[in-house]
Order: structure tokens, then sequence, then C-alpha cells
């Protein structure tokens, strides 16, 4: 047998990975053995050159390796992904009571660093995110197969992170063909269009599905805001739990179109929904300046702080919104705010928020605190995989 490549680390590095945390940055690097290829599997060996991991070659990423395997023994192979997958999967089986649409793989969270996969109906979405996911796609595409069947393959390895990597970006059908890109997922007892090919991340943020759930027993006979609106998820959600009327704000025009035919979609009525296209930092001013008022706000923002380097940008922005929200909301109302940041943590977010009242100059409580759903495990070893938080605070 071919002696594996090796990366050997500088003295002390080893400590994280004794932690069992999966990645390995070029800094703690000292030497490469036997050059691998990009996405090869490579021994991971302290100083001391104590066997410490398997781990999967980035050599142009800061994330210089991800960890496959702990043991040195265990074959990283098509068995291999065989068994991660269906762990996984097994993983989510309680789920499709309440979607047909959800995480099966959640990358680093699952032991499968780089790989996404995400569920819609018959449809399954991969998304390569690394080398080392990259060197084992044909492999996990086949094992997909042979777990699920699904009808329809689709490849989204489009997203930015692939260029922190050195990859390309790619999308489209792995297996099956669609004569367009539009499918219908059922969350809960809505249903919901999809852009598997051109909406955000796989298509749907599959990570607010028990938070859009939490929004409709809310929402009963409020004036409700749908700030960040995307497809309308939160929006449906509030009109099926009762409220007056919704507002939704939302800059992709391509979105909000999808998320009035969402309405439609489910008998809501369209005539109590207003669509606004447009910047939500400017139409909350707007609606600052002509005093309007609503009985519950929701602020999902996008993604403002991706790492620490952001974090004090992003920390504007929120405070901004969040100060925005408190003013528009009337007493006794609710705002739902949200922040998928990963580099902000939920104890400054929290901070954030309550600054944001205290400037507005309004009494607020936490009524409860949200996540990410079951389907977005966070490993023990892994904090980075806990990202999305959100506070129901009532004013
Ligand atoms: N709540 C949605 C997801 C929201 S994601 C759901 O449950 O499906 C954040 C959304 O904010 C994206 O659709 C993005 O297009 C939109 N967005 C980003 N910047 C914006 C801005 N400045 N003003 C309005 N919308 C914006």
């Amino acid at each position: 047998m071919v002696d594996k490549p090796q990366l050997i680390l500088k003295p002390g590095r080893e400590k994280s990975l004794l932690r069992r945390h999966p990645w390995i940055f070029s800094g703690a690097v000292a030497e490469i053995r036997s050059d691998p290829l990009p996405g090869a599997t490579v021994e991971i060996l302290a100083a001391t050159g104590e066997f410490l991991a398997q781990a999967a070659y980035s050599p142009q990423s800061q994330i210089r390796a991800r960890v496959w395997s702990w043991d040195r023994n265990q074959a990283v192979d098509a068995d291999f992904f065989h068994r991660r997958l269906e762990r996984a999967i097994q993983a989510r089986a309680g789920l499709e009571a309440e979607s047909n649409a959800y995480r099966l793989v959640h990358a680093e969270s699952d032991s499968l660093p780089g790989v996404v996969i995400d569920k819609y109906g018959d449809l399954v979405v991969l998304q390569c995110l690394s080398w080392g996911a990259e060197r084992w796609k044909d492999v996990i595409s086949d094992e997909v197969e042979r777990l699920l069947s699904p009808k329809i393959l689709f490849e989204r390895s489009d997203a930015e992170v692939r260029k922190l990597e050195g990859l390309a970006v790619r999308s489209g059908f792995i297996r099956g063909e669609l004569s367009e890109s539009r499918i219908q997922i059922s969350e809960h007892d809505l249903k919901f269009s999809v852009d598997v090919a051109a909406g955000h991340k796989t298509g749907f943020y599959l990570d607010q599905r028990k938070n859009r759930r939490t929004s409709r027993d809310l929402a009963i006979n409020r004036e409700v805001l749908d700030c960040f609106s995307y497809t309308g998820g939160f929006a449906a959600n509030v009109l099926k739990g009762g409220a007056k009327s919704v507002t939704l704000i939302e800059d992709s025009a391509n979105a909000l179109e999808l998320a009035r035919e969402n309405i439609s979609l489910n008998n809501l009525d369209v005539e109590v929904s207003e669509f606004i296209n447009g910047d939500a930092f400017q139409v909350l001013r707007r609606f600052r300046d002509e005093a309007r008022k609503f009985d519950m706000i929701v602020l999902d923002p996008p993604k403002f702080a991706p790492s620490k380097a952001q974090v004090e940008r992003a920390a504007r922005g929120y405070k901004d919104i969040n100060l925005l929200a408190f003013k528009l909301l009337r007493p006794g109302g609710l705002l739902l705010t949200f922040s998928c940041s990963g580099g902000v943590d939920t104890a400054l977010f929290q901070k954030i928020v309550a600054g944001a009242a205290l400037d507005a100059g309004v009494e607020a409580r936490i009524l409860r605190r949200l996540s990410q759903g079951p389907d977005h495990p966070v490993g023990l070893n892994f904090p980075e995989g806990e990202y999305l938080k959100g506070l129901v605070i009532e004013i």
C-alpha cells in the first residue's frame, strides 16, 4: 500500500484537533509530505509524530484540511460515505411529518465537512463547498441515489465560499431533468414554490421552518411587517395564523414575485398583502417618518457578518434595523428578530437588540429564544455550526 501524504503540525498546534475540532488552519502546518493533490485524503500528525486524524487537503484555503475521520484505519471510500450519509438521513426520519423539504446533511455537524444536502420532496440538492467534497462528488451522488432514489439530483455548488477554495462555481442537473427548476414543497400545511436553480442557498431557507411556524401561532389579529421576506415564508404563515394584514419588504423582485404566488397558492388573502420591492433600511426609515405602526414585525436579514472580521459593521446594521422596528411597533407588539451571522454570537446579538430597544425608548422582554431547526444540528466539537439565532420580543 502506498503511504498517504501527511501534514505535520507545528509544535502545540494539535490542541484543537485533540478536542476534535475538524479544521486544520494553514498557520498550524509545519510541513506537507508527498505532495497531495487537492481533495486528497492526508494524515494529520502532531509535531511529535503522533497520528491525529485523516483529512481532506485544500491547498488554497486558509482551512488547509478538514477532518474525515479520527481513526487511522478507517478507509475513506464509497462505503465510508454510504455510512455517514445513511446515519444523517436516518436522523431526519421524524421530520417528514412536518415537511417534505429539509436538510439531510449539515456538513461538519454531520461529520461530512463541505457537504450540504437538502431534500425537496423527490428532488435532492447537493452542494460541495470544499476540495474534499469536490473530490468525492461522484461517489456521494451515487450513494445518495442508492439511499434515496430521488427523481432528480441537482447540484448547487455555486456558493461564494468555493472561491476561497479556488474552486469554480457550478450548478446543474446531476441526474434526471426538469423542464423548469421550480418545484412545489409542503411545509406543515402550507405549500411553497421553490426555485432550486436560481433561489438563494439551495432554494429555500429550510433553517427557519420551525420559526415560521412559531410566527403563525403569534399572529392572530395582528398587522404584520415581514422584513427581508424572500419568497414569503413568514408572510404566508402569519396570514394562515389569522393576521389582519401583512406587508412584505424584499429587494429581490423575483423573490417577491414568488412570495405573491406562494400566498395565492395557499388561498390566502392577497388583498390584505402589501408587496414592497426595495431596500429594507430605506423603507423602514420611510415608515418611521410616516409614523406607520404594526403589531408584529419579523426581521430576518441576510448574513451581515460571515466571520468575526465584519462584526462591527454587522452590529451597526442589526442595531439600525432593530431600532427602527421598535419604533414601528405598537405597545404590546411583537418583534421576531434574527441573525444568521456566524460572526455574531447569541450573547452579542441580544446585547445589540437590547441597545436598540434602549435607544428607541421602549421597555422590552424576551418571550422566546429561537434557533435553526434540528435538521441543522450543531456538532459539540464544532461551535461554528451554530449560526442562526432569534428572539421573540414583546414591548
Ligand atoms: N425570511 C425568509 C428568508 C430571508 S433571507 C424566509 O423565511 O424564507 C434574507 C432576504 O433579504 C433575502 O431574500 C434577500 O434578497 C433580502 N435582502 C437582502 N438585503 C436586503 C435589503 N437591503 N432590503 C431588503 N431585502 C434584502
